[in-house]
């Protein structure tokens, strides 16, 4: 549960211009700002921001409300989810409540071991030339969150341990995996990219080996929060930009995606390793009917 107390800071602290201005172009009127209106197709501006009271309203459709109301709306997010954006965007910590949800211990899980991964990829010298040799800079490494899970890694294993998670459960999450009787991680020597759901939990993790095993990418298996068949990589950044330029860029793997998007070109995302479904193909007419297909010749996940 989220307090009304935190409800209201997070009101007062986000700057309802700005949080509208990543999806409007807003014009400056009279003591406040329009625009057109994202939730219904116009050709001149019915669409009001004031910036005083905090709200929004569009004289066309009728759609109004506050910061909160208008992250769910346009983002299609529960009244939680985009309390919890928002929050993330002002910089509010909310406390999770005692009573941690499955959930929450997944991406808790998930969320340690990355960060563990991600000092691995600091201590590798050989994890660091391969991504500088495609061109990744430091700062670019830092900003996709990489990381490098070393070769007969126990790391996740030892996470689970520290976090007194039992081993199947943590199992069932993806990240180890029995061998011979004992667990290790399922990453050996591999390059780790972290996926994220639509509204930015970490759900699973990309994988890039940095030997000559096959296959050359992996990803974690499906688990409760994580499917292939209907997840997009870097959705969650590119949709916006996609609604805004009304297209989208679709790729088979991350490191295409990651080029787009160090390129400046952030409406581009990637399928993982699968077919496109019609669950992807829903997710992205929520954004934009237009698609720009960048597939190679090569076998899928290439
Ligand atoms: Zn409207």
């Amino acid at each position: 549960m989220i307090s009304k107390e935190t409800v209201q800071l997070i009101k007062e602290k986000a700057d309802i211009v700005q949080v509208i201005s990543q999806y409007v172009s807003l014009q400056k009127s009279g003591s406040g700002y329009k625009g057109l209106c994202p939730f219904h197709s116009e050709k001149t501006p019915s669409f009001h921001v004031n910036p005083v009271l905090k709200f929004y309203h569009c004289f066309g459709c009728g759609a109004s409300g506050d910061v909160i109301k208008f992250v769910q709306e346009i983002e299609h997010l529960s009244f939680r989810d985009a309390v919890m954006r928002l929050a993330r965007q002002v910089g509010i910590d909310i406390p999770i409540s005692t009573v941690r949800s499955d959930f929450t211990i997944y991406t808790t899980y998930l969320s340690k071991v990355h960060t563990k991964y991600i000092s691995q990829l600091n201590k590798s010298k050989e994890a660091t030339a391969y991504l500088k040799a495609r061109g990744f800079t430091n700062q670019q490494i830092d900003n996709f969150e990489l990381g490098y899970c070393p070769e007969r890694s126990t790391i996740a294993v030892e996470t689970a341990r520290e976090m007194t998670l039992p081993l199947r459960k943590a199992a069932s999450f993806g990240l180890i995996k029995q061998t011979n009787g004992k667990y290790v991680d399922r990453f050996s020597n591999r390059i780790i990219i972290p996926i994220r759901n639509d509204s930015e939990n970490l759900v699973a993790f990309g994988a890039r080996t940095l030997g000559y095993e096959e296959p050359k990418y992996l990803n974690s298996p499906e688990t409760r929060y994580f499917s292939k068949g209907s997840m997009l990589f870097l959705f969650h950044t590119a949709k916006k930009v996609a609604k805004k330029l009304d297209f989208i860029v679709l790729t088979e793997g991350y490191f295409d995606a990651l080029a787009f998007h160090r390129a400046g070109i952030t409406n581009a995302v990637a399928i993982l390793g699968t077919a496109l479904t019609p669950e992807h193909v829903a997710k992205i007419s929520s954004s934009t009917k237009n698609v720009i297909l960048c597939f190679d010749s090569d076998d899928a996940g290439e």
